[in-house]
């Protein structure tokens, strides 16, 4: 019988359909009885359409998008000191 944790391990190769008959089977079942892994795997599968719908390049000037949001930051709290 699958535990949690060996699900858990093959969550990744679940989602890939890269598991072996035998394997996909025993998953299948852990989580026919399993309402946590049930819920674990809903998660990763939709992190994983999450992530798919990312761009592929990295943020253009990233280090500008965080000096904007440090002197953002600063400029909110000057506010508050005002106030
Ligand atoms: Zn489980």
């Amino acid at each position: 019988m699958l535990t949690c944790k060996g699900l858990v391990a093959q969550s990744s190769d679940l989602l890939d359909g890269s598991l072996s008959f035998r394997q996909r089977l025993a998953a299948r079942t852990h989580l026919a009885i399993c309402f946590h892994c049930r819920r674990f795997i809903r998660q990763m599968r939709i992190s994983q359409r999450v992530i798919r719908t990312l761009p592929e390049a990295p943020l253009p000037d990233l280090e500008h998008l965080l000096r904007a949001i440090s002197e953002q930051r600063a400029a909110q709290s000057d506010d508050h000191n005002e106030r």
